[in-house]
């Protein structure tokens, strides 16, 4: 690896929670490179890491998705051991509720079956139940549109967000990461060579490698080396909802077959739903859809749940997915068309719980040319390039 004339090795472009993973992991590397990473907002106002759901589960439909969040969740749950003092978040106060997804027929219930035996076949407690069984245990749900659901009696639940974030970034630089303010305006390259990058204020920065962690704003970043990237942002709006009659803290994220998901949350709930024109919108558009509680949310929590007759939203908030129109998963690795470009990129709506994952293979690739502890190549650039999808189907 060739360091930049600035001495950096590695320049990580977002400190989001993939950006501050893999320099926690490059840095906890026996050889370790210099690393810097640049954020052009350390406020977070508009990242997807601080305005996440933070939810993790085993129930994904690609095993790769499933072992990744098998060593997230570990991470997770002893996370001060993982980063260590220097992280200075105790603990990521997991809540172990399990995600329940729901079946409206017997071909969905079906589905779930196979994909609860794969998940268990890598060391998931995914289980099957019937409606009669969901009925006793959640008594509080209705359930005459369902079939059958699948729920994680361990490993799955939710966990603090920031603390993810902060406790890696926290830990990175106590082993040595550079963290800068900065926006990068655009790459250069010379042939296969990814040359340095220039800021919106004109300075410029060399370096060895670069990883391009930069959430929404990869595909403009890419566009700038001439590449085409499958990656937009779509918005998400999330409702805070009260509901007296409902309050069930111990109720799982619901995924409901009806389009919504669900999760208490201090006694109230969160929920949310794919809007039915969903496509691209602005990178700065955060204006709230606030039609779609009357419209999609409330009708189908009420449907799932009696207790949501009176129901009030009290707050909501709005994020944007780095959405992978191609396949809806993660695009993970070396660039094929440069020797010093890498991506952590299109998360979909998943990469919160993937981060300790995607982070510590990132390191091993930039480091060793190989991915190491998990064959994350399904995942690679190659497939989007190819239009090849490597879809997920078990999204949210
Ligand atoms: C509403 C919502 C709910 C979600 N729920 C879940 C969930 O339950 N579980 C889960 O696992 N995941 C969930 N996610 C997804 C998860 O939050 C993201 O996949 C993850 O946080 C992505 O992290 P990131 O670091 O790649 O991106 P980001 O957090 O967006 O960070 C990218 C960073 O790059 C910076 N940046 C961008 N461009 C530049 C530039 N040119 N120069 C310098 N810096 C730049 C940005 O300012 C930003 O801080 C959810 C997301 C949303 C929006």
């Amino acid at each position: 690896m060739t360091a930049g004339r600035d001495g950096t090795e590695v320049l990580i472009v977002g400190g989001g929670v993939m950006g501050a993973s893999a320099a926690f992991w490059l840095r906890g590397a026996a050889a370790a490179p210099e690393v810097t990473v640049i954020e052009r907002d350390p406020t977070y106002a508009q990242a997807a890491t601080a305005l996440s759901v933070a939810s993790v589960r085993s129930q994904f439909s690609n095993p790769v998705n499933v072992k990744i969040s098998r060593f997230g969740i570990d991470f997770i749950r002893d996370f001060a051991a993982h980063v260590g003092p220097a992280g200075g978040v105790p603990s990521l106060g997991l809540r172990e509720n399990g995600y329940l997804f729901l079946a409206g027929t017997a071909a969905g219930a079906a589905l779930l079956e196979d994909l609860a035996a794969m998940q268990r076949s890598l060391g998931a407690a995914t289980e099957v139940l019937s409606r009669a069984a969901l009925s006793a245990r959640f008594p509080w749900m209705r359930l005459d549109d369902v079939e059958a659901g699948s729920i994680g009696r361990r490993d799955e639940g939710w966990f603090d967000n920031m603390g993810l974030l902060h406790g890696l970034r926290n830990a990175a630089r106590a082993r040595g990461a550079r963290f800068v303010t900065g926006e990068v305006a655009a790459l250069t390259a010379e042939g296969r060579r990814v040359t340095g990058l220039r800021l919106a204020d004109g300075t410029r920065m060399e370096a060895g490698q670069v990883l391009l962690a930069a959430g929404t704003r990869v595909t403009g970043l890419l566009a700038t080396l001439g590449e085409e990237w499958p990656v937009e942002p779509r918005k998400r709006t999330v409702f805070v909802v009260d509901a007296p009659e409902a309050r069930h803290p111990d109720a799982p994220l619901v995924i409901d077959h009806t389009g919504i998901y669900a999760r208490p949350e201090h006694g109230q709930w969160i929920s949310a739903t794919v809007p039915e024109a969903d496509g691209p919108c602005g990178l700065d558009d955060f204006a709230p859809d606030h039609q779609l509680w009357e419209d999609a949310v409330w009708p189908r929590l009420y449907n799932r749940a009696e207790g949501f007759a009176a129901a009030k939203v009290i707050r909501f908030w709005v994020g944007h997915y780095d959405y992978n129109r191609l396949d809806q998963n993660a695009i993970l690795g070396p660039h094929p068309h440069f020797d010093n470009l890498f991506l952590a990129s299109g998360f979909s709506g998943h990469g919160l719980q993937q981060a300790p994952a995607v982070g510590r293979g990132l390191a091993e690739i930039m480091l060793t040319g190989a991915w190491q502890t998990l064959d994350l190549s399904e995942l690679g650039v190659a497939r989007v390039l190819a239009g090849r999808p490597f879809l997920e189907k078990a999204i949210v």
